[in-house]
């Protein structure tokens, strides 16, 4: 496990150029140095020189970061700001009781058991599955929200009619939760028993969440493994567009985009919609912004939350659309959030729950 301490050369490392201020989106609403990177590293390096102490208002700007990973893409310096800033706030909580209650509540006794009993009581809703002869293997890894609700395993099925095989390991959250919140002794837990699960025996490695997907292929970063698989990590939308499947609409439908901060590429989404009759896609302005839930950011940054989910709301507004389509179960929460307080009448959906509403789906 990582301290700050750790990421010194890496704090170094930073030219203050602020390229970062040019891609923050927090940035572009709070313009204060310390809300982007550049100014969240000139703080840690003082703390890891022992000029500064780690304290609670540094915390409050390592809290104000949506983990986005934008300025990440555009840093010349290549420094990886999440990785710092889960150091940071670990060791921030370290023998706080705030931090004691935060590891209890995220601790399998208690969020572990959630899910399970989500598991269980949601088991006899999902659709019962049939082998496939000759078809390709996928290992599904289901996110919390689809591990509690069983309405994408519905969705799913009507698309695919049991032509793939779906294998489903029992796997444990992500880790993401844990690790935005420090937490890394879960994180690690969760890392290396789903890693112990994981194997590239299979066509595909599909997930229904990109913050899921972007955790997992993430792992080699904070555990030690030879496991890769961005290979074949894909989702649901990117399995769709390979398929071919060709997709008729009952009625004419207007439709727009919303993409995840952590979808890496959006490609199959084009694809989808060129296989849908009847529907009309609608490119939305900044489509790639943040919804502005980013997890537990919504509650340490309300009014900042706020602000990025109204923006978006008026821009998907503007699309005039029936239905905004995303694939990250908390996006759909945020750009609900956003719609709500714009009074839209814009539906948010998943790209599965879309898709199932078609009138006939078909193969080419
Ligand atoms: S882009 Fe990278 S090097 Fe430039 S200021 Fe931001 S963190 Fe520092
Ligand atoms: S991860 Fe996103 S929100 Fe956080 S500092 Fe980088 S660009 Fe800003």
């Amino acid at each position: 496990m990582k301290h700050l301490k750790d990421f010194e050369n890496d704090l170094n490392k930073c030219s203050k150029c602020g390229l970062c201020e040019s891609v923050c989106p927090i940035f572009k609403i709070n313009p204060n140095d310390c809300a982007a990177s550049k100014g969240k590293f000139i703080m840690l390096h003082g703390v890891t020189k022992g000029d500064l102490k780690l304290s609670k208002n540094i915390n409050k700007y390592i809290d104000m970061c949506l983990k986005c990973g934008k300025c990440n893409e555009f840093c010349p310096s290549g420094i990886d700001v999440c990785q710092i800033l889960s150091s940071a706030k670990a060791d921030f909580l370290k023998d706080k009781l705030y931090g004691k209650i935060i590891n209890f509540l995220q601790s399998k006794i208690i969020f572990g058991a959630i899910i399970n009993f989500g598991k269980f009581i949601s088991k006899p809703f999902r659709p019962k599955k049939i082998p496939a002869q000759n078809a390709i293997q996928v290992m599904y890894f289901k996110g919390c929200v689809n591990q509690i609700c069983p309405r994408t395993d519905i969705y799913l099925n009507k698309i695919f009619k049991n032509t793939i095989n779906i294998v489903e390991p029992d796997f444990e959250c992500c880790g993401l939760p844990f690790l935005s919140e420090g937490n890394m002794e879960r994180f690690e837990q969760c890392a290396k028993s789903n890693l112990e699960k994981l194997n590239d025996n299979y066509s595909y490695f599909v997930t229904d969440c990109a913050s899921c997907q972007s955790t997992i292929l993430d792992y080699p970063k904070y555990i030690n493994t030879k496991l890769n698989l961005s290979e074949k990590a894909v989702n649901w939308g990117e399995i769709i567009a390979l398929q071919n499947l060709k997709f008729k609409f009952k009625k004419p439908l207007k439709v727009t985009f919303h993409k995840p901060c952590h979808l890496k590429n959006d490609k199959f989404f084009k694809t989808i919609m060129n296989n849908c009759e009847n529907v009309e896609y609608v490119e939305m302005e900044n489509y790639t912004d943040c919804c502005g839930l980013a997890g537990s950011f919504i509650i340490k940054n309300l009014k900042l939350s706020t602000k990025l989910a109204k923006q978006k709301a008026q821009n998907i507004n503007k699309t005039n659309t029936d239905y905004v389509i995303t694939t990250c179960p908390s996006c759909i929460a945020g750009l609900n959030y956003g719609l709500l307080l714009n009074k839209s009448k814009t539906k948010v959906v998943s790209l599965p729950e879309f898709l199932s509403k078609a009138e006939t789906i078909s193969r080419c």
